[in-house]
């Protein structure tokens, strides 16, 4: 069993930024990053969390990644900003637009954000549930690397292609849902793979093709598998069209980090939309929580977002345990150059 020890949420978001100001990011934007990343520790992501710190840091570090990106914003329609990145992180776009966005959506009912040359390599969660908070509704999608089969292929084709959806309810902090179109996340494979635990049946095929159960073999030569089969290939699909056709962005397979020696996060794009309940039919957190009643009347013993809620309330009150390895690491990124780590 691997030690552990506690870290408050401030203390790891000044570690955590520590990482991208020595590689000359402002400190604005590397807070903007940290309280992304830390949330996702904070409330049990950890496929997006701490253990991404060597990719971010690999990724400035072979220079596929700008840490100081200057970020456009380009109104194309009353509803609509067009962003372009800089070639870097998606965050920092959306810590721009967030306002005009919501004042877009107030005005004309609906906004919608595109953006292109950007990497995301976080948790989706944290880039929708700050609208639902502010009352609206918020879904968001990124494309990514390929890494997965479609349909009925062998072989990665589509990236594991998140998307995530917010809204307020009547009676309680928003309902938020964030998920990959794989069966696993890529990163959650990759926490197997350093741990050396196998995947369920399922989670991945090898480089011919046939079921694999061993998460290194499926990173490394083989492809996941989206999840619920043709379903999850078609939720893939609609991401790379939303996220990536429609804001200009790459497509997965347009992307070039697999084959540049340090390059992990994925060069592509981000589509977001804010819809405020209010232009609907009226009376939205009521319908809500009629619905919410239905569902746990009928047998859920939780709501999506549940899971995170109680982990960030107990990392609030007591700190997020942290194992001495991976804050070593996280230390180490800091200091040191990182060399390709997925
Ligand atoms: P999970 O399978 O862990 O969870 C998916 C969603 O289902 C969550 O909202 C979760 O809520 C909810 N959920 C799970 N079990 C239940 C249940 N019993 N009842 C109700 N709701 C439930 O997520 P994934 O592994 O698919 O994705 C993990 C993360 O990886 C996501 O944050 C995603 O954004 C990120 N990702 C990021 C990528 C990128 O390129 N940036 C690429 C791919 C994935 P809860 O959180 O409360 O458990």
């Amino acid at each position: 069993m691997t030690s552990q020890t506690v870290v408050s949420v401030a203390a790891l978001i000044e570690l955590v930024a520590g990482v991208f100001t020595s590689r000359g990011m402002a400190s604005n934007n590397a807070r903007t990053m940290a309280k992304v990343i830390v949330a996702a520790e904070r409330d049990g992501t950890l496929s997006h969390g701490l253990q991404r710190m060597r990719g971010y840091a690999s990724s400035m570090d072979a220079g596929w990644v700008d840490p100081r990106a200057e970020v456009t914003l380009q109104r194309t329609a009353d509803a609509t900003i067009l962003a372009d990145a800089g070639n870097g992180f998606a965050q920092i776009v959306l810590e721009r637009a967030r306002d005009d966005l919501i004042a877009a959506a107030r005005k004309n009912g609906v906004a919608v954000l595109g953006t292109r040359n950007s990497h995301h390599f976080a948790a989706l969660w944290p880039d929708v549930e700050p609208f639902a908070e502010a009352g609206l509704i918020a879904i968001t999608m990124v494309n990514t690397r390929p890494w997965m089969t479609a349909w009925d292929g062998a072989h990665r084709v589509l990236g594991t292609n998140p998307l995530a959806f917010a809204c307020p309810r009547a009676n309680g902090p928003p309902i938020v849902w964030d998920q990959a179109s794989s069966t696993m996340s890529q990163g959650e494979v990759l926490r197997h793979a350093r741990a050396g635990r196998a995947v369920s049946p399922g989670v991945g095929v090898d480089a011919k093709g046939r079921p694999c159960t061993d998460a290194a073999t499926i990173l490394d030569e083989g492809a996941l598998l989206p999840f619920a089969g043709a379903k999850g290939s078609s939720i893939a699909f609609m991401v790379e069209i939303l996220a990536a056709a429609f804001g200009g962005g790459h497509f997965g397979f347009e992307d070039a980090s697999a084959s540049i020696p340090g390059a992990v996060t994925s060069n592509t794009g981000q589509f977001l939309m804010v819809i405020d309940p209010g232009a609907g039919n009226g009376g939205f957190g009521a319908r809500v929580e009629a619905l919410l009643a239905t569902i746990l009347a009928g047998g859920a013993d939780r709501l999506p977002g549940d899971r995170r809620y109680a982990k960030r309330r107990e990392a609030e009150r007591s700190g997020i345990a942290v194992t001495h390895e991976m804050l070593d690491e996280v230390r180490g990124c800091a200091r040191v150059r990182c060399d390709g780590h997925s």
